[in-house]
């Protein structure tokens, strides 16, 4: 039974051991990586199908992923940051911010995993 204020969550067996296996790299646990990850990811749906169509790759160099912001009509700079760890963030220079549209823009980039491809960087974890 489910806590108070809680509800039960099913999801097939290969998904459970999939979220299971992150938790644990992570030294989290099951439930509240789910709740982190389902939420970031429809929070960032949500920014994207409002803010997507104003925001452009534009290019990149060493670590850092140009944005064209064109309802702002600015480039965005953000920055790659390893840590030591060998975590990876992101780190905007136009709104001095880990988390702004423009991150979250890059988040989903698929170039963006082609860059960290290409600089050998193989994140433990994104944050
Ligand atoms: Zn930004």
């Amino acid at each position: 039974m489910p806590r108070k204020g809680y509800m039960c969550l099913n999801v097939p067996q290969a998904v459970y051991e999939r979220i299971k296996e992150e938790a644990d790299k992570r030294g989290s646990t099951i439930s509240s990586l789910a709740e982190q990850v389902i939420l970031e990811n429809l929070e960032t749906q949500e920014l994207m199908k409002e803010y997507g169509p104003f925001l452009s790759y534009v290019d990149n160099s060493e670590n850092t992923i140009f944005i064209n912001d064109w309802r702002l009509q600015r480039i965005a700079a953000v920055r790659i940051q390893e840590k030591q760890d060998g975590s990876v963030s992101l780190f905007c220079e136009l709104d001095q911010s880990e988390n702004c549209v423009h991150v979250g823009f890059v988040f989903a980039l698929p170039k963006f995993y082609k860059i960290l491809k290409e600089k050998g960087i193989k994140p433990r974890s994104i944050r």
